[in-house]
């Protein structure tokens, strides 16, 4: 009959678009071979950072922070973070004596895009003019506080504090910043203001700081993760890995080894090997695959996503597994189903060519277990997508692939870095904390779910504990700061 053929019709078109989802869909779903493949690589990354010669995508920063905390800094700094969409201030008063004991004030500044990309010295006025409320807020702009200057971006670092920026990152591309140290950036900035003064003691990366703050809490805490708009890794590494450094500083490389040894078991004793020199790499691990090493997974719509960033061809792990990037990816993947004629009745309009809709926010809430699909709709109906039924279980399920994606990734990554310290310390089994801090592993409903089965399955030797961080990047620039600091009272 007439019914039942228009029946089978409709069922074999909606058979076919299933297909073609499932196809478009399918090199987001990666096997286990590939995020084996994956650790492999990121291991090998790691290792030829480490190296003083021969080329490298993962730079692997020296930070110049020796040890995590003891429990034994007190006093009051300001800590000044630069991350990835704001900047915030903030106050950080360790109280003598009592240990762990904080308190804590702080205030938000969105930095405008035309900030981000104009002049670098339209940037650190901007930063020097928060700096300055904060100050009036706070009632504290006679104080002279030591502080510390928590920048997100790659930085090399020669001391404590000072970092040239090696290029921009993210959102960012202001001009004059890149090649120059941002700490004398910041000091002119504030000295043009000629109104307060500041001791700027310590740049230090967010991952650095987000270690920091939990090893504060957590001892067993060597290990900084960012999964936000950006992402990166920090962890303690033993000197005597460290060729760069052995190389630059080598000159007195015995002498700087003791002392460091002695400044390490100051404090109270860590348990187990804090005999060992160490210092803080800030990995820098979106640069993987900047040399074309994970071109095997990379699909038509990450190339899309590089070529249209303000960093082409740079931080290609980064574009696959942070904040920034993710929501683009989505946006690619829904264009080419809508041109399909796949999805919104093949209809592209102006909104879903709008770089930047799907912000990490949108694709946390869209994938939330909670909500029902109608409320997707509604979702995307504020984004100006008009959507049926179908439409947003196949938008969903987009968001799902290439957030899974991002977590696998992020996932091997660390399955990499644990493994590189269990062998480092010779050990059989490795129990071990991550600190962890962006919006991304804090706010999206599976990431870290995902992130922590994935590195699990890679490093079964490992026993990884993650530890999200509060007020992570700042408070632990806080405690770099009360550390350096307290070496010079
Ligand atoms: C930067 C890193 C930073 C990370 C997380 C990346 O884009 O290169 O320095 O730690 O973002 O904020
Ligand atoms: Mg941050």
């Amino acid at each position: 009959s007439k019914g039942a053929a228009l029946v089978s019709a409709v069922a074999q078109r909606l058979a076919s678009q299933r297909r073609q989802v499932d196809e478009t869909l399918a090199p987001f779903r990666l096997s286990q071979e590939q995020l084996q493949l994956v650790k492999t690589r990121m291991r090998a990354g790691l290792e030829a950072g480490l190296k003083s010669k021969g080329p490298s995508t993962i730079k692997m920063l020296p930070s110049f922070v020796y040890r995590t905390p003891d429990g034994t800094e007190k006093g009051k700094y300001l800590a000044l973070d630069l991350g990835g969409t704001n900047f915030r201030a903030l106050l950080v008063n360790f109280k003598k004596g009592l240990q762990h004991n904080v308190r804590l004030y702080h205030k938000i500044y969105t930095i405008p895009q035309e900030i981000m990309q104009g002049t670098g010295e339209e940037l650190f006025d901007h930063i020097a003019q928060c700096v300055s409320d904060f100050l009036d807020y706070m009632g504290m702009k006679n104080a002279h506080l030591p502080a510390g200057f928590t920048f997100s971006f790659p930085c090399e670092q020669t001391a404590i504090d000072t970092g040239t920026l090696v290029s921009w990152t993210k959102g960012y591309k202001a001009t004059d910043c890149e090649g120059h140290d941002v700490v004398s950036l910041l000091r002119e900035a504030i000295k043009r203001r000629n109104e307060f003064d500041l001791d700027i003691v310590a740049v230090v990366n967010d991952t650095v700081g987000t270690m920091m703050s939990c090893a504060y809490e957590d001892p067993q805490c060597e290990i900084g993760l960012i999964a936000g708009t950006g992402t990166n890794v920090c962890y303690m590494e033993e000197l005597k890995n460290i060729e760069k450094t052995e190389q630059k500083f080598g000159k007195t490389e015995e002498g700087e080894k003791e002392e460091h040894m002695d400044e390490g078991t100051e404090g109270e004793k860590k348990e187990g090997d804090a005999e060992i020199p160490k210092m803080c790499i800030n990995t820098e691990w979106g640069g993987l695959g900047d040399d074309g090493s994970l071109d095997d997974i990379i699909t038509p719509y990450d190339v899309e996503v590089n070529q249209n960033s303000l960093n082409p061809g740079k931080q290609r792990f980064e574009k696959l597994t942070s904040g920034m990037y993710l929501g683009e990816v989505v946006r690619q993947v829904l264009l080419d189903l809508t041109r399909g004629g796949l999805l919104f009745r093949g209809h592209v309009t102006e909104t879903l060519k709008t770089p930047g809709i799907f912000q990490t926010k949108y694709l946390s809430q869209i994938e939330s277990d909670r909500l029902a699909l109608l409320q997707v709709r509604s979702i995307l109906q504020q984004l100006g997508l008009n959507s049926t039924c179908d439409d947003s279980i196949i938008v969903k399920e987009v968001c799902g692939a290439v957030s899974r994606r991002a977590a696998q990734l992020c996932g091997a990554g660390m399955a990499a870095v644990v493994e590189k310290i269990r062998e480092n310390r010779g050990l059989v089994h490795l129990n071990i904390t991550v600190g962890v801090d962006g919006a991304l592993y804090k706010l999206h409903p599976h990431f870290a779910g995902v992130l922590q089965e994935t590195a699990r399955i890679l490093a079964p030797q490992c026993n990884v504990t993650f530890l999200p961080s509060e007020e992570g990047s700042g408070k632990g620039a806080a405690l770099i700061t009360a550390v350096a600091r307290q070496k010079h009272d």
